[in-house]
């Protein structure tokens, strides 16, 4: 079924991400995951970085690519003519935002549908901002964060 975009701050990629990824990439015969500059919030990691540390983690997944995008979404969308946007939902906190954010967009360019996929509940409780805090007073985010990225996410607070 077509294409979709997976649009993130990443900042960084939780195994909470990584599930959505999997699972979309079920659903379309390619994914694209974005990495978008969110001015709301202060990144810790590059965006390059962002995409190195999502590139290893989807290196198995064949019909998964890894960009970013320096603007407003829905351009990006266009430029790349996907018109299916996929955003994760962890809780009603999530909702009343993206929510909104999924109006706002469909008012931008109709012709974008975004979908919402439900998180998984092992997850549910992931953010990176979760992982960020715990990392920044030496808790161990194993749990937290795929394999592939543990030892570049601590390199960073050590
Ligand atoms: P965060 O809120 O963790 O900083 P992002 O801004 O990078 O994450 O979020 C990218 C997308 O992934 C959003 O649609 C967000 O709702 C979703 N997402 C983040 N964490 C999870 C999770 N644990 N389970 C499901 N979806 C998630």
């Amino acid at each position: 079924m077509g294409m979709a975009i997976y649009p993130g701050s990443f900042d960084p990629v939780t195994k909470g991400h990584l599930d959505i990824i999997e699972r979309t990439s079920k659903i379309f015969d390619q994914l694209i995951v974005a990495v978008l500059e969110n001015p709301r919030k202060q990144a810790v990691f590059t965006i390059e970085e962002r995409v190195e540390m999502l590139k290893r983690v989807t290196s198995g997944l064949e019909n998964v690519t890894v960009e970013y995008f320096r603007g407003l979404l829905i351009e990006y969308a266009k430029q790349k003519k996907v018109n299916i946007i996929v955003k994760g939902l962890r809780a009603i906190s999530d909702f009343e935002f993206e929510f909104q954010m999924a109006l706002v967009n469909r008012k931008l360019n109709p012709q974008i549908e975004t979908l919402f996929m439900v998180t998984n509940s092992k997850y549910s409780y992931l953010s990176s901002s979760i992982v960020k805090e715990v990392a920044s007073f030496g808790g161990d985010i194993k749990e937290l964060v795929p394999p592939e990225v543990y030892d570049m996410i601590m390199a960073r607070y050590s």
